[in-house]
């Protein structure tokens, strides 16, 4: 385990889920795509997985919300965090977590729907007033091996975290993420960009709670643990080309 600079609880590595759980930690998995986006697994298989490795998931597909309403209430038994990953007019983009489905839906209706890349990051930003939700700065650093985000483009004062390990980002991107964290002084997320279903569990936030709005309010916290690995992402691109292709495309078409 390599530990990153002096932030609590953050950590690289395989996560040991089964000992994790038996410490009494709600873990979860807290940025997942499905086929509702650009992600080429289907919400039920991600739920199945998800029950097997015995974790939680914030379902987080791009401006849309129907695989993670459809999961909220499942027969898994799965805990589903009502979330979305929303795309700002500049590009960046910003995860949100809600405590109820409700919400999420109330907050894709009013604000989302119909306005996709349309917002500024600051109106964006104003919204976590106006809705009880936790913002998180998903891969502030730039998402993979050749992009890389060097200058903070968003105001930190306005965000409640930043989403330092993400699965598909290289090391510098996870270091540089982290260094923004701590001089800002801002809680944080770690999820694993799930794409496929492989990918699920490879980055996992915990916190000891027992429901949705006790884990959410523990992030905010920073009263957490974030421990993940890179997940293969060559393997993936090699394994899945047309997968890949298709979901890239509905992605595009959709939005
Ligand atoms: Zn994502």
């Amino acid at each position: 385990m390599v530990w990153l600079e002096n932030l609590k609880g953050l950590s690289l590595g395989k996560p040991d889920i089964k000992e994790l759980v038996r410490q009494g930690y709600m873990v979860i998995d807290m940025h997942v795509h499905t086929q509702v986006s650009d992600g080429c697994s289907p919400a039920q298989s991600i739920l199945e997985r998800a029950k097997e490795l015995g974790i939680g998931v914030a379902i987080s597909d791009h401006n849309k919300i129907k695989s993670a309403i459809n999961c909220f209430d499942n027969d898994y038994g799965v805990t589903v965090i009502p979330s979305i990953e929303v795309t700002a007019e500049s590009g960046e983009h910003l995860l949100y977590y809600f405590e109820t489905k409700d919400a999420l839906k109330k907050f894709h209706t009013n604000e989302i729907k119909g306005r996709v890349r349309e917002r500024s990051v600051n109106d964006l930003l104003k919204l976590r007033d106006k809705y009880k939700c936790l913002v998180s700065w998903a891969h502030p650093a730039g998402w993979n091996f050749f992009h890389r985000r060097r200058k903070i483009t968003i105001d930190l004062k306005k965000i409640d975290c930043l989403e330092i390990i993400n699965g598909h980002a290289a090391l510098w991107n996870v270091k540089q993420t982290a260094r923004w964290a701590q001089r800002h002084n801002n809680s944080y997320t770690g999820g694993s960009d799930v794409h496929e279903i492989s990918q699920l569990g490879r980055v996992v936030t915990c916190a000891k709670a027992k429901t949705i709005p006790e884990f959410l309010d523990k992030v905010k916290k920073k009263q957490v643990k974030i421990i993940g690995e890179r997940v293969d992402i060559f393997r993936f691109m090699l394994k899945y080309p047309f997968k890949i292709a298709i979901a890239k495309m509905n992605y595009f078409i959709r939005f």
